[in-house]
């Protein structure tokens, strides 16, 4: 079965967005009457005519809620193919990973991937790196227990990339205008990573034969491209690291990358004549 209406849509218009909750209504029940007429058309007027199938995803996905990355979507999935979770920042909540064992533990015939992904311009990758190197403009966060709970999740991986790009550029990168932006990006992938490295780790006490392997990727909003190491512009699902040894190392590349130094004035900026730092 092959029911995929949205992959033809149009971009959406700003213009068309509906104005009221009225409007909005109006507007999913729209969208869902194209889904039935696609599904009639495609299959004489039931999406599964001989009997609704068992659920069997190939690949598990845990992404970010952000309404620009569409999981399905973006890998162009067809119904029952991808078990989807979705939370702000991808964070690996107990909700969320139990979600996941769900799937492991209902689908294991059918799940072959793991799937973690992060995406650039993440907004609650941004609030987590504004929470590191300012607490005091956190008081949005600061008296939502569950606003926290995302934050906290995410600053290991900030705390990371703060690491990594000192150890890659020495410490005047921490005085460096462009070091909020260069620690969101380079957050980001980072955050993925240990994701997936911790969804690796839970993994291990499940038989081998029933262990999907685990991926991780950023997908980039401009380009619609799913990019990995080691610059953050090779297409690839990469998977997992094996250690925190790898984890380190992956920090220190993406560091240097060319996604994340573009941020640097120190690098790239108003002194761009000036030959570049050798990376330490
Ligand atoms: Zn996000």
């Amino acid at each position: 079965m092959n029911i995929k209406p949205w992959v033809n849509q149009p971009p959406e218009d700003p213009a068309a967005r509906p104005a009221t909750p009225a409007a909005a209504v109006e507007h999913l029940l729209a969208g869902n009457g194209r889904v039935r007429a696609a599904a009639e058309c495609a299959c004489d007027g039931e999406l599964y005519p001989a009997a609704l199938p068992k659920q069997q995803p190939f690949g598990v996905v845990l992404g970010c809620s952000d309404a620009r990355a569409p999981l399905e979507l973006v890998f162009d999935a067809a119904p029952n193919q991808l078990f989807v979770v979705r939370v702000a920042g991808n964070v690996l909540g107990d909700e969320c990973l139990g979600s996941i064992e769900y799937a492991l533990a209902n689908f294991q015939d059918s799940v072959r991937l793991l799937v973690v992904m992060g995406h650039t311009g993440c907004g609650a990758v941004a609030a987590a790196v504004q929470t590191y190197l300012s607490p005091k403009h956190a008081a949005g966060i600061a008296f939502s227990r569950s606003l926290r709970s995302v934050v906290n999740h995410i600053l290991v991986a900030v705390r990371s990339a703060a690491l990594s790009l000192e150890q890659a550029w020495g410490g005047d990168v921490l005085e460096d205008p462009g070091m909020p932006a260069a620690l969101a990006e380079l957050a980001v992938p980072l955050n993925a990573a240990m994701t997936a490295y911790q969804l690796r780790l839970e993994l291990e006490r499940l038989d081998a034969a029933a262990r999907p392997e685990v991926v991780y990727c950023v997908y980039d909003l401009l380009s619609s491209r799913v990019v990995g190491p080691p610059d953050l512009a090779s297409v690839a699902l990469t998977p997992a690291p094996k250690d925190p040894a790898e984890l380190v190392e992956l920090g220190l590349q993406f560091a240097r990358s060319a996604a994340v130094t573009r941020h640097l004035n120190l690098i790239r900026g108003p002194f761009a004549d000036a030959p570049a730092p050798t990376p330490s």
